[in-house]
């Protein structure tokens, strides 16, 4: 396949670049050959106004989306949404849940990612018993992916305590497992059928520690010792203050000095949120090269803080971008969130520049991902998953190319191509159609 921009960023020695009148070939879903100052082939596909790399989503709870809109009666905080967020959690069945994640990975498509990392608990069934087809609900998350053509790691979640010392919950009871050794067991098995049944490069398995409350200590130094090391690791990581006070009673260390405590800082753990942060768990963070995955506007939805990104990159982690409970499902929107977090923190501009953005919603998320990603700029070798953004919108008219991280939305995606193949023209999934409908049928279920 061919595609011919009037622009693209692509790599540069020193960094991005915006080239001009860029022809982009594709073989197998790779990049084969970039072109720039040229005109279009006859056999190439047009692409309206600038083509960017396409995003990654390093964090997403494909379910949450059912909350959008319904949880902004009155006030509250983290803990009572959680309780709205629970009530859903119970409605899921393998049927209802691969219609929803299919409507809610075709919106994330539509808004120009290829990738997602869905951090995914909701094994078995209300109560805990397990399916009768004991990976139903993985399973029904993999086709959704497939027939959404959205690249997914899916990562299976151990969480097999309600809180430090405590059991779960009657509403937690389908999220567990019996034990450590049986969600290793059961993820053993989960990683087999996958890879049995789709391509690795769209569908590949990835584990996850539900955070310090679910995961007590001694099953860290059990996962430290016998996860697989080829898995990308995840966990939620002081998102609430509450978090960091009852881990520090308990262990006498925070969330991040007790997983240094278990070697399970690194480049293959993505701590997601980290929001209230010591300085030491800083220094742990940026010099272990974990990644770190930000989620601004759900952490600005649940009133949850804004997380040191900047101090962190400076520290030597690397900044991902997730769309968690997705209030918002939009990489444009997140960039910015990003930067105008670091601004309202600050009182500094520029705390990010569109280049790191845009990286921090591409290339960042790689290491979370057991899938490709597309680079945080065009080159040849990487997955042929592009996103051509329109540069003269209501929001985007006067913008310099590469400063459109700043001002473009979702809205303003024209074209998405993922694996060299257009799956997206102007929100219009090219299997599916629009994800309103999708979305608003699949709600339905839900009270
Ligand atoms: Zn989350």
């Amino acid at each position: 396949m061919r595609y011919w921009c009037e622009k693209a960023i692509l790599s540069g020695t020193d960094g991005p670049v915006t080239a001009d009148r860029v022809e982009i070939e594709s073989d197998g879903g790779r990049i084969v050959r970039i072109s720039s100052g040229v005109a279009a082939s006859p056999d190439a596909q047009v692409l309206p106004g600038v083509a960017f790399p396409a995003a990654a989503n390093a964090h997403s709870h494909a379910f949450h989306r059912v909350l959008r809109g319904r949880t902004h009666a009155g006030r509250g905080d983290f803990w009572l949404w959680r309780e709205h967020m629970y009530r859903s959690a119970s409605e899921l069945t393998p049927e209802s849940y691969e219609q929803l994640a299919t409507a809610v990975f075709a919106e994330m498509v539509v808004a120009g990612f290829s990738s997602v990392a869905e951090f995914h608990y909701v094994h078995h069934q209300p109560g805990g018993r397990p399916y009768p087809e004991p990976h139903a609900m993985e399973l029904a998350l993999a086709r959704a992916a497939v027939t959404a053509d959205i690249r997914l790691t899916l990562l299976d979640t151990l969480y097999v305590a309600g809180g430090i010392g405590m059991p779960l919950s009657a509403e937690q009871a389908r999220f567990g497992d019996v034990d450590v050794h049986a969600w290793l067991k059961r993820l053993e098995s989960l990683r087999a059928e996958v890879a049995s049944t789709f391509p690795p490069e769209m569908v590949s398995v990835g584990a996850a520690l539900h955070s310090v409350r679910g995961v007590p200590e001694e099953d860290l130094a059990v996962v430290a010792r016998e996860l697989p090391d080829d898995l990308p690791l995840h966990i939620h990581l002081s998102e609430q203050p509450a978090e960091n006070d009852a881990c520090v009673e308990a262990y006498g260390l925070t969330p991040a000095g007790l997983l240094a405590r278990h070697g399970l800082l690194g480049p293959k753990l993505s701590a997601v949120h980290c929001t209230h942060l010591t300085e030491a768990d800083i220094n742990l963070l940026g010099e272990s090269g974990t990644t770190v995955v930000m989620c601004p506007t759900t952490e600005a939805d649940l009133a949850d803080g804004i997380g040191p990104a900047r101090v962190l990159a400076d520290a030597g982690a690397t900044i991902a971008l997730g769309t968690d409970q997705h209030a918002v499902i939009d990489p444009w929107i997140e960039m910015r969130a990003l930067e105008h977090g670091e601004r309202l923190s600050s009182g500094q501009r520029g705390r990010f520049s569109p280049a790191e953005l845009l990286q921090a919603a591409t290339q960042g998320a790689a290491r979370s991902m057991a899938t490709p990603v597309a680079p945080g700029a065009l080159h040849v070798g990487a997955v042929c998953d592009v996103v051509a953004i329109v540069p003269d919108s209501a929001r985007t008219a006067g913008s310099r190319p590469e400063q459109l991280p700043l001002s473009a939305t979702a809205s303003d995606v024209a074209r998405v191509i993922i694996g060299g193949r257009l799956v997206v023209t102007n929100g219009h999934h090219h299997t599916l159609g629009e994800p309103g409908p999708l979305l608003a049928a699949a709600i339905r279920n839900f009270t």
